[in-house]
């Protein structure tokens, strides 16, 4: 299902999904396990933090992995990602969520990463955090015009480390909404369509639903996947313009690199690469693969949209 060309606007806002993802992680960063800002207290331009200011975390690492397999094989190949996902693992990351982390170092074992995962949620079955939520999009770029594909795929990856329904269901609907601000449906357009497309799944509308109108107070930015996706939602719908977007949900603080992640790539669809400040592109910094010295910049992330979209 073609849905249509890509054309100029449209590609700029693919690239925004990249570098909005990745400059969201990074302005997030030094906000991570923070407790959440008062509107005085804000942090308004990309900080240090452990790492120096501009620069990714695992969130965009994955992202990378799951983008450079969608680039070698299409369908989603389980086994390649698996073993770019291993590498990644082995290459001692910085951070690495819990979950990840278990799921991993049994496939790195050589156990197939699916079914470590289905096992794992049948004994956890509360295990719900945004671990997939937080790499899913370059999905989006490789199937902005293909949206059954899109879905399929979304959930799949997701499937790979977090087989819980919250997840996959996150995945799904927010790669969809990606790919219809992408297209240029407006934001509330593009949120009801996109629920509609998936399919209404439970827990995930509700807070899609609510998040536009809930307060600060209301949003404690958890792990959990579901204070990750409305903190996301509700970034994207409250401010109009990408820069408002990040410092918002960053300063929810808490796992603020992965909501400003998500919330970067929803609000780099919806208002493009031209509305990105130039100042925070220039300092988007991080190595991948990790220990190759090889340093990614926006115009990598570019690249890769470019790429993606393209193939
Ligand atoms: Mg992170």
């Amino acid at each position: 299902m073609r849905l249509k060309p890509l054309t100029p606007p449209i590609q700029d806002r693919l690239r925004g999904i990249a570098v909005g993802a990745a400059l969201g992680d990074a302005f997030g960063m030094p906000l991570e396990f923070q407790s959440q800002r008062s509107a005085a207290q804000m942090v308004v331009e990309m900080q240090r933090g452990r790492l120096p200011a501009g620069h990714f975390t695992d969130d965009t690492e994955m992202a990378l992995a799951l983008a450079e397999s969608l680039l070698v094989e299409r369908p989603l190949n389980p086994l390649d990602l698996t073993r770019r996902f291993v590498s990644w693992y082995r290459s001692n990351p910085e951070d690495i969520g819990i979950q990840t982390s278990t799921i991993l170092r049994h496939a790195s074992q050589g156990e197939p990463a699916l079914q470590v995962a289905a096992e794992f949620l049948k004994t956890n079955p509360e295990a719900a955090g945004n671990g997939s939520l937080m790499r899913c999009w370059p999905v989006t770029l490789a199937y902005w015009n293909d949206l059954p594909a899109l879905m399929e795929t979304s959930a799949l990856q997701s499937r790979m480390t977090h087989a819980h329904p919250d997840c996959v269901n996150a995945c799904v609907v927010i790669n969809l909404l990606l790919a219809l601000l992408a297209q240029g449906e407006d934001i509330p357009a593009a949120i009801r369509q996109a629920l509609e497309l998936a399919g209404h799944p439970l827990n995930v509308t509700e807070r899609v639903e609510e998040a536009p109108r809930k307060l600060r107070s209301e949003l404690p930015n958890s792990g959990w996947v579901l204070h990750t996706l409305e903190a996301a939602i509700w970034g994207l719908t409250t401010t109009n313009n990408f820069k408002d977007a990040i410092i918002q949900v960053a300063n929810l603080g808490h796992d603020a690199d992965t909501a400003a992640t998500v919330a970067g790539a929803l609000a780099g669809a919806a208002y493009g690469l031209m509305d990105i400040p130039l100042q925070w592109r220039k300092l988007l910094s991080g190595e991948w693969p990790l220990g190759s010295r090889t340093m990614w910049q926006d115009i990598g992330f570019i690249d890769l949209a470019d790429r993606l979209a393209n193939t």
